[in-house]
């Protein structure tokens, strides 16, 4: 653009440029570390170290061992065996050995000169050639030893370890690590920032490389504090940011109870205490001006969805709408189907009505629904996505019901907040089967309230759980059919084998005449898969319900919600390839009547005639546990926090340092000392919050 090069240098606006724009190669692959500001930098610790702090005799190392020894090149040669490499010998006086280059520059070839004296620093092998170094690093002998041991960091293509290294060293020095801890504070005996950080860069070559590994190192110590503190204050922060929003008082006694009081009594069972309690804490937060910010969590099976429309027939008794969301069609029309059930009627005599939004819909009967949203004569909507889609705009808003959460991403929670009337925000409540561990609960989501339903409904028998090997595939067939002759029905779920949905069908389908094959005639198989439409998964999905048909094959589709009593065996096929959490939801989609229910998973080892580690403990914690929480326990043992939470889930920053399974005590520190802190030292903390989340900390203020 040439208009654009004529005009001065000084009319560029100088602050904001496009990000990545002007920058150096370097100054990119920092930046995608995520190193920006000093501190970054000097948060940006090592993952290991090199001794080069010592010289020794090659005489006294042993093979295999990387070690760092001074000698004289004796001699040196390019040689074509077969490749072209730079071969030196080199004696110390006390025994000697080769080094060998394949890529090597002139310099390095000049530094190699035969009588002169170098430092290298290599992994010495043993070998029928002799005693050799591939590829050592190669100084000048003589100058000053390092007194810390030498940091090797994490790093990138386009970013070489020396560079950054440099980089990282400036930044740690430039660093404002003044102390936000408040004085009385700190952990006794802790170390401070400064001291902490330097230490962790540069440790003193005789530091117990075991504490600086497991992190129990004083240093490492206080790293994880500050973190923990941080994030603990950040959520504090978020928690009383909400404590100013206003939400709808939505107070049964004030408003009557009538529609929560015919609900109850047209249900087939009675609550269980949980669910009393949990309705209980519900209803105390709705009659509140503050906006519910609550995690409703419990097992599968437990009995969440007549806890949302208990909730929902508050709100409605108190004038409001409810909206409902669940991540997939067929769970929301599971919930739809069940509340349309129990609700419509009583929504009926008041002149109200349930709605129904999905993406699927066509324009004309959704515009109908969005029509009867915004006239508020749908008291209730339920739906997918769509629900918080922009064209849909609510009367008066008052609860939002997510159901299984983790499947919603930060910014759709936000959206559905965004729907209610006016600068009123929506009370909310989330809804999860998977089981948040307690200190992951303190520290992720430590701005939620947390209700827990602890018990199942009762008449529940426990699942009895049985890997199969995939050979065994036979037994499986008897077992089905054992099912079948007592009137029960059964899931058979396929695996994901491949990223394409085709290839993942056509196994399905396979699967499915193999079984009604095996079954024989009479037996209804079904076929559940993602690429259907809509309307056909319904009609399938009506069809088990009705036991029209007796075994339903799917793929992972069935994965959330979906509510067959009679269902009483699941087969789980390639089990190994599913995660924990995964294979424990669809384990819970039988165990939901009273009959006795198994689930077999069905296992293949590889090639190698193996299961891998991982799989093997997550099918081990599958046959050993049906508990919930002890499976979720297990999982974040298993895949660690970030990928347990997903990086959707939490919007909160992961923990690079602590670790939660570990440091539990420092976590309840930082608990005790974030609220005090934020009271009495406000500036402190501030500090302290952009010190550790930087920019981070705004997105977790919405
Ligand atoms: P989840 O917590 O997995 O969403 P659901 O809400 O789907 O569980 O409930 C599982 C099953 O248990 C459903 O068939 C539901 O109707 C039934 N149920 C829920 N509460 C009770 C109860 N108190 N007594 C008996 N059955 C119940
Ligand atoms: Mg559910």
């Amino acid at each position: 653009m040439p208009a654009a090069a004529k005009s001065p240098p000084a009319e560029k606006p100088a602050a904001a440029p496009a990000p990545g724009v002007g920058l150096s190669a370097v100054q990119r692959a920092l930046r995608k570390l995520g190193l920006l500001r000093d501190i970054d930098f000097a948060l940006y610790l090592p993952m290991r170290y090199e001794d080069e702090t010592r010289v020794v005799r090659l005489a006294d190392v042993r093979d295999g061992e990387t070690a760092q020894i001074e000698a004289v090149v004796t001699a040196s040669e390019v040689a074509f065996r077969p490749r072209r490499q730079l071969i030196v010998n080199v004696d110390d006086g006390s025994d000697t050995c080769q080094l060998r280059f394949f890529n090597f520059y002139p310099s390095q070839q000049k530094q190699l000169e035969v009588g002169v004296r170098v430092r290298v620093r290599g992994e010495l092998r043993g070998g029928f050639i002799g005693r050799t170094m591939m590829h050592p690093t190669v100084k000048a002998a003589g100058t000053q030893l390092p007194e810390a041991l030498t940091p090797v960091y994490s790093t990138i293509a386009g970013l070489a370890q020396p560079v950054l290294r440099r980089e990282v060293r400036a930044g740690l020095a430039r660093a404002v690590l003044d102390e936000t801890l408040p004085a009385d504070a700190a952990p006794t005996g802790a170390w401070d920032l400064r001291r902490a950080l330097n230490f962790l860069h540069y440790p003193a070559p005789d530091v117990s490389m075991a504490t600086l590994e497991d992190h129990s190192h004083p240093a490492w110590q206080r790293l994880k504090a500050d973190e923990l503190l941080a994030q603990q204050l950040s959520q504090l922060q978020a928690r009383r940011a909400r404590a100013a929003q206003r939400a709808p008082v939505l107070d049964a006694a004030a408003s009557g109870d009538s529609l929560h009081r015919e609900l109850l009594a047209v249900l087939p069972f009675a609550l269980t205490g949980a669910q009393q309690r949990v309705g209980v804490e519900i209803a105390r937060d709705l009659a509140r001006a503050l906006p519910m910010h609550r995690l409703l969590q419990g097992d599968v099976g437990s009995g969440k969805t007549v806890v949302a429309a208990l909730a929902a027939a508050r709100c409605i008794d108190a004038g409001h709408q409810c909206a409902l969301m669940a991540p997939t069609e067929i769970l929301a029309a599971q919930h739809f189907g069940k509340l349309v059930g129990w609700l419509a009627p009583l929504l009926a005599e008041r002149g109200l009505r349930v709605a129904w939004l999905t993406g699927s819909q066509k324009k004309k009967e959704r515009d109908t629904m969005a029509a009867a949203v915004e006239s508020g004569e749908a008291a209730l909507v339920i739906g997918t996505h769509a629900v918080i889609s922009e064209k849909v705009r609510f009367r008066n808003l008052a609860l939002a019901i997510i159901d299984e959460q983790h499947r919603f991403g930060v910014a759709q929670r936000l959206a559905l907040r965004g729907k209610a009337a006016g600068d009123l925000e929506p009370h909310l409540l989330m809804m999860s089967a998977t089981p948040i561990p307690r200190t992951l609960a303190m520290s992720y989501y430590a701005d939620l309230d947390v209700s827990t339903l602890d018990e199942l409904p009762p008449g529940r028998t426990p699942i009895v759980t049985r890997l199969v090997a995939e050979h065994r595939r036979d037994e499986v067939i008897d077992r089905i059919q054992a099912q079948l002759a007592q009137g029960r029905q059964v899931y058979w779920v396929c695996p994901l084998i491949e990223e394409s949905e085709a290839v993942d069908l056509r196994n399905a389908t396979a699967t499915r005449d193999e079984l009604a094959e095996a079954l024989g005639n009479g037996v209804g198989v079904g076929l559940l898969h993602s690429r259907m439409p809509t309307a056909e998964k319904q009609a399938v999905m009506e069809s088990f319900t009705a036991n029209r048909l007796q075994v339903l094959v799917s793929t992972t589709v069935i994965e959330v919600g979906v509510d067959v009593p009679n269902a009483s065996l699941m087969v789980i096929e390639h089990a190994e390839r599913f995660g924990l959490s995964q294979l424990h939801q669809l384990r819970g989609r039988v165990g939901r009547g009273a009959a006795a229910s198994a689930c077999v998973l069905l296992y293949a080892p590889n090639e190698g005639g193996r299961v891998g580690e991982a799989a093997r403990a997550r099918l081990k914690a599958m046959a050993e546990t049906g508990d919930g929480f002890e499976i979720a326990r297990r999982d974040l043992e298993i895949r660690g926090p970030g990928e347990f939470l997903g990086a959707r889930q939490s919007g909160a920053p992961l923990l690079r340092f602590a670790d939660l399974t570990t440091d539990v005590l420092l976590l309840g520190w930082a608990r005790e000392l974030a609220p005090r802190m934020l009271d009495r030292h406000p500036a402190l903390a501030a500090a302290h919050v952009d010190r550790w989340l930087g920019s981070k900390a705004e997105y977790l203020k919405a």
